[in-house]
């Protein structure tokens, strides 16, 4: 890998479902960089191939995906960095969960309804640290409760005796039980409700913060990334349209589609006048529009957006986190100030280039 900081580099992955004519292509060439300790969320409609993304990376992808190309560098401390892509079964193993794991939306309903939770999180923590005796196994288990902010004698308890949101944070806690490098949640608390989401996600950053992992976050709300996130990804229709640092994107978004999506959500904290959203609804992957994906819904699109697919280029005169794949930033032309990286001072409500 050329950047020592990163610790999962994704290079032109691409992953289809299905094979041939009738392959719905839901992931095109992404890449994306995940540095030690950051926060990179990850952001798009749905459908946009957010999740198979997650699936690819980690290998969880199941038929009729189909990882057609690409690479997922990961650092490992003690060697050259393994590409997923290519790693067999038994370098996934000892990768999993030790390494790197995975917190899915459903995650909550994985956790076995017959076995205490105690028993489930010394599972994972015994399949790899098989030295471990039981006490010690029962004093990592109490820890990593007490991580999540939830109390050690909820140890006994089945996942039925808990709330949602503690069954929520005991898949995290699991998540964390080895202490890997890097986590992957893919919209980890969607299911909560906005209070239970908020103590998670600040115990999250707190735990980052302390022990020093990478997230990749995966949520379709925007405005929850701006509050989480070191940087952002935007994703429409499987490819990677804007990445920037979480501020400058939320504030200076360049891409149409940014620009449109960060009007579609209020802040956590804040009001709603903010909503209003993006037109029309996005594409069924089976039947991508040419060129741009975008264009039939974009309100500043070109003649050449309808035939030509924009690349993910850094933006000119920006720095190398800044990137869109946009004409309007293309070669000499001038975008319109409201998506440039000074933009005007606009008051709440925006619209898609006057197109809503
Ligand atoms: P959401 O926000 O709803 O979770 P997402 O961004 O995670 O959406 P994916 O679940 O990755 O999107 O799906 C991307 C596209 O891949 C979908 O639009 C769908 O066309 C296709 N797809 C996903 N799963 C399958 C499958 N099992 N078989 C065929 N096509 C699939
Ligand atoms: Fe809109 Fe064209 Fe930019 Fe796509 S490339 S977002 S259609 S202006
Ligand atoms: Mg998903």
């Amino acid at each position: 890998m050329s950047d020592q900081e990163a610790v999962l580099d994704i290079q032109g992955l691409s992953v289809d479902y299905g094979v041939g004519a009738d392959a719905v292509h839901a992931v095109v060439d992404v890449s994306l960089r995940l540095a030690r300790g950051e926060v990179l969320g990850l952001a798009g409609e749905s459908g946009s191939g957010k999740s198979t993304l997650a699936y690819a990376v980690t290998r969880l992808l199941r038929a009729p995906g189909v990882i057609t190309g690409g690479q997922a560098w990961f650092a490992v401390d003690d060697g050259p960095a393994v590409d997923l892509m290519a790693a067999d079964a038994h370098q996934l193993r000892k990768l999993r969960w030790s390494e790197i794991s995975v917190v899915f939306q459903s995650a909550m309903h994985a956790l076995n309804p017959v076995m205490r939770i105690g028993r489930q999180l010394s599972d994972v923590i015994r399949a790899h640290r098989p030295g471990l005796s039981s006490s010690e196994l029962k004093q990592r288990a109490v820890r990593l409760l007490g991580l999540v902010g939830i109390d050690g004698d909820r140890l006994g308890s089945y996942p039925h005796e808990l709330s949602g949101g503690m069954r929520q944070r005991v898949m995290i806690a699991m998540a964390l039980a080895l202490e890997p490098k890097v986590v992957i949640m893919d919209e980890p608390t969607t299911a909560l409700d906005v209070v239970t989401q908020r103590e998670i996600l600040e115990e999250l950053i707190g735990l980052r913060d302390r022990l020093g992992f990478s997230v990749l976050f995966i949520t379709h709300d925007l405005s929850l990334l701006i509050e989480l996130a070191d940087s952002i990804a935007v994703m429409y229709a499987g490819r990677l349209v804007e990445r920037a640092p979480a501020r400058t994107l939320f504030d200076s978004p360049c891409h149409p589609y940014t620009y449109g999506l960060r009007g579609s959500f209020p802040a956590l904290s804040g009001e709603r006048s903010r909503m209003t959203g993006i037109p029309g609804s996005p594409p069924d992957l089976r039947n991508v529009p040419s060129g741009c994906a975008f264009h039939p819904r974009c309100g500043y699109a070109l003649e050449q957006c309808r035939h030509d697919t924009p690349k993910l280029l850094q933006l000119a005169g920006g720095t190398a986190d800044r990137s869109v794949a946009c004409w309007l930033h293309d070669g000499d032309r001038t975008p319109p100030a409201e998506l440039t990286d000074h933009p005007p001072v606009v008051e709440a409500g925006n619209t898609v280039g006057g197109a809503a």
